[in-house]
């Protein structure tokens, strides 16, 4: 079982708040990433659920890019308790035996288990520095640091691009101030 995958659903989560705007966008969303038998069962209920965790979710990227470890270590441990996992084995769709964190219940149950699971899993394998909020500017994404030397700042390309420009603009204006 690959938790860092659900860790990336965690990103997903944070990142993509205006899919959480309606139970239409919320649907789209979760099709969108190969979740369909969610995306057919999900209710009012559900999205009002994955806006609070949303919130949740964020605040542990926000203490995490702020350094403060045990504040990381604090909030999931909240969430661990507040969303058990029910491990199952299953192999539905042809596939090989393997596990599941959580079977039936709620489609939100099921998506805070698997994010939560997956910081958790990220923090004690990895590193609580490996949860970051984007530092291009206003950008406030999260993204999760994969990379051999931890040197990840932005949560994509485009945000990287968009900063180094900013930083290029930046010594070229004080290079011509400092010429006059
Ligand atoms: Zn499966
Ligand atoms: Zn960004």
């Amino acid at each position: 079982m690959d938790l860092t995958s659900y860790a990336e659903l965690a990103v997903l989560l944070v990142n993509r708040v205006e899919d959480l705007s309606s139970l239409d966008t919320l649907r789209a969303l979760l099709e969108e990433t190969g979740r369909t038998e969610s995306a057919a069962r999900v209710t009012r209920r559900d999205l009002d659920a994955l806006r609070e965790l949303r919130e949740e979710l964020n605040g542990v990227f926000e203490s995490a890019a702020a350094g403060d470890e045990e504040d990381v270590v604090e909030r999931l441990n909240g969430l661990l308790v507040r969303h058990p996992v029910h491990p199952q084995i299953s192999g539905h769709d042809g596939q090989a035996w393997h596990m599941h964190l959580t079977e039936g219940g709620r489609v939100a149950d099921a998506l805070a288990v698997g994010s939560v699971m997956g910081l958790a899993s990220v923090v004690t394998g990895l590193g609580a520095d490996r949860l970051g909020i984007c530092q291009a500017t206003p950008c406030r994404n999260a993204y999760l640091d994969t990379s051999s030397n931890r040197s990840r700042r932005y949560c994509s390309e485009r945000c990287a691009s968009r900063a180094n420009v900013a930083a290029y603009r930046a010594r070229q204006n004080k290079r011509n101030g400092q010429g006059q």
